[in-house]
């Protein structure tokens, strides 16, 4: 399958890992845009939060489980934020569910 994300899973593309577990990889982000981004993905190929069912929901909470062991590994106790962007104009563009976090700067709020 040509998914970038899948490549990074099965190692065919490097990537600086953050966390992994059986459900989950966590590498840092590429093009970073905050001082802490890490990009946190289920080991499936979902293709964005517009493909979460009960089926594999299991996968997501997986995500969200490692996302609070990541912060307490890595002390963002100042807080984070964890963004999915889904879709075109959700500004997705990598089309393998992935949820950023991003820490260690004041994030603006409304996002642009
Ligand atoms: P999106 O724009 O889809 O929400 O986020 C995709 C993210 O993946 C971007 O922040 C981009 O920098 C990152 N990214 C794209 N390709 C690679 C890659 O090959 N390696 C890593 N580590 N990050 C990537
Ligand atoms: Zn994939």
């Amino acid at each position: 399958m040509d998914c970038i994300f899948c490549k990074i899973i099965s190692g065919d593309i490097p990537s600086t890992k953050v966390y992994e577990d059986d459900k989950v990889l966590a590498f840092n982000d590429i093009d970073p845009k905050a001082p802490f981004h890490v990009i946190v993905i289920p080991k499936k190929h979902i293709v964005s939060a517009a493909d979460i069912t009960s089926e594999n929901s299991h996968y997501i909470s997986a995500v969200y489980e490692a996302i609070a062991k990541i912060a307490k590994e890595n002390n963002l106790e100042n807080g984070f934020r964890v963004v999915n962007n889904c879709g075109e104009d959700g500004g997705q563009t990598v089309g393998h569910i992935h949820f950023h976090l991003l820490a260690r700067r004041n994030l603006a709020w409304p996002p642009g």
